[in-house]
């Protein structure tokens, strides 16, 4: 079908018209489950070498009313090519600063560095700074225990931008990891120019490791480069003992995966590494 308004033609495939309508459907769906507080996160602990909790990453999760559960791959895409990444990532750190400031109640808690994955269009909006100030601000948050999961890409869709922003946020205490890395841009000179305070090695590195010369070489020349640049090293997706021991080996930092622990509920993750008793 081809329809013509002036110079303009647009061609209607009616199999992108279904993907279209479901587009938005999911869209406007996503913006009735942001009024009804259908969201929430899980929290996945983070591990040193000799097995203690250091830190959490927030994940979020929508609470569907017939389909249950929902993992970010079904809607995170839709929302971050929308306006509507905005609110909800909002909504995402309100909640991270509301928990850090109930941790701050517990000895074992308030020891907890607190992850949060940061959108691009949500970091680029222009009240970005403002914004997150006040969240931490009313909430009486520690601002250094808040981390911000920026990846490779984002920071370079606009590096001026990026670090006039982390700047700001770093002098009242903030601190940044690069997610994903190792996944985008070979160029590495700009890791030297930010403030930095961890790199996070995908999955998709840790998973091959052991098995692929490439990737293991490719882990050790990031653990070995964030030694030089004093950064410390955030192993994602660690799934077995063979995996975390070569990282251990090679000097890795901080430990991520369902070897050790899944992303669990705030109530779960507070059970088990907060003052009540052990479960
Ligand atoms: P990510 O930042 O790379 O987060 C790590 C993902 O790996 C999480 O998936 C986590 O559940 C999963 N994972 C953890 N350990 C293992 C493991 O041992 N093996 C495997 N195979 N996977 C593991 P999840 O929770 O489904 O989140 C997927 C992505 O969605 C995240 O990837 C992140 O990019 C995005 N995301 C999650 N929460 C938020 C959020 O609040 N805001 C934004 N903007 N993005 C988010
Ligand atoms: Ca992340
Ligand atoms: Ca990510
Ligand atoms: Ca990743």
């Amino acid at each position: 079908v081809k329809a013509q308004r002036g110079n303009a033609v647009c061609f209607f495939d009616p199999r992108m018209q279904v993907a279209l309508s479901a587009r938005a459907r999911l869209e406007s769906d996503l913006q009735d489950a942001l009024r009804e507080g259908q969201f929430l996160l899980h929290l996945q602990p983070q591990f040193t070498r000799d097995g203690a909790v250091v830190g959490v990453e927030a994940l979020l999760r929508w609470q569907h009313p017939e389909r249950g559960l929902v993992l970010p791959a079904e809607f995170i895409g839709v929302a971050e090519d929308s306006e509507l990444i905005v609110p909800l990532g909002r909504w995402v750190l309100a909640s991270a600063c509301e928990l850090l400031a109930r941790w701050q109640a517990s000895p074992r808690l308030r020891e907890l560095s607190l992850s949060v994955n940061v959108s691009a269009r949500q970091f680029r909006s222009p009240d970005f700074v403002e914004q997150l100030s006040q969240l931490l601000l009313r909430s009486g948050a520690p601002a250094h225990r808040l981390e911000l999961e920026l990846t490779e890409s984002l920071v370079l869709e606009d590096v001026e931008d990026s670090i006039a922003k982390m700047h700001q946020l770093r002098t009242k205490g903030v601190r940044f990891a690069v997610d994903d890395f190792g996944t985008g841009y070979s160029s590495l000179a700009y890791l030297t120019r930010l403030p930095l305070h961890r790199l996070k090695i995908d999955r998709t590195f840790v998973h091959h490791l052991g098995e692929s010369r490439s990737d293991d070489v490719v882990v050790q020349t990031i653990l070995g480069m964030a030694r030089n640049l004093d950064l410390e090293v955030v192993a994602e997706g660690v799934e077995t003992e063979e995996q975390r021991s070569f990282l251990a080996l090679h000097g890795c930092d901080v430990y991520q995966g369902y070897l050790l622990a899944h992303p669990m509920p705030v109530e779960a993750l507070q059970a088990r590494y907060g003052d009540a008793p052990q479960a």
